[in-house]
């Protein structure tokens, strides 16, 4: 399991820029949890619930976060390509930032070019 490290990121795709809020490792979890059963709004309100004080900004950098989070098996969060690395990566397609947390991640080169 691949976890993010606390920071600010731009995405080349839709420019938005934000901070991955700072939580343990315990707090990730529960959200891949969310994420794998496709509660991607729940987990919005636990990162914003355990990252800061309430409000906008707060709200703003877990939607934006959790927003670009690869979805289940790898797969950019946009446009469904599957993403070669784990971690922080663009998606080879349509240029998205995604954290492919997933320890399912594609890796495979020929699967990639067929949908490049
Ligand atoms: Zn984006
Ligand atoms: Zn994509």
């Amino acid at each position: 399991m691949q976890y993010p490290t606390a920071k600010e990121v731009r995405c080349e795709r839709c420019k938005a820029v934000f901070t991955i809020p700072d939580v343990s490792v315990e707090v990730w979890n529960e959200i891949f949890e969310l994420m794998r059963n496709d509660k991607r709004v729940m987990a919005v309100k636990l990162l914003a619930d355990k990252s800061g004080p309430p409000g906008f900004a707060n709200l703003g950098n877990a939607k934006a976060t959790l927003f670009h989070f690869s979805r289940p098996g790898g797969v950019c969060v946009r446009c469904y390509s599957p993403l070669h690395e784990v971690g922080e990566t663009k998606c080879a397609k349509c240029h998205s930032f995604n954290f492919s947390w997933s320890d399912r991640t594609v890796i495979n080169p020929e699967e990639t070019e067929r949908t490049q």
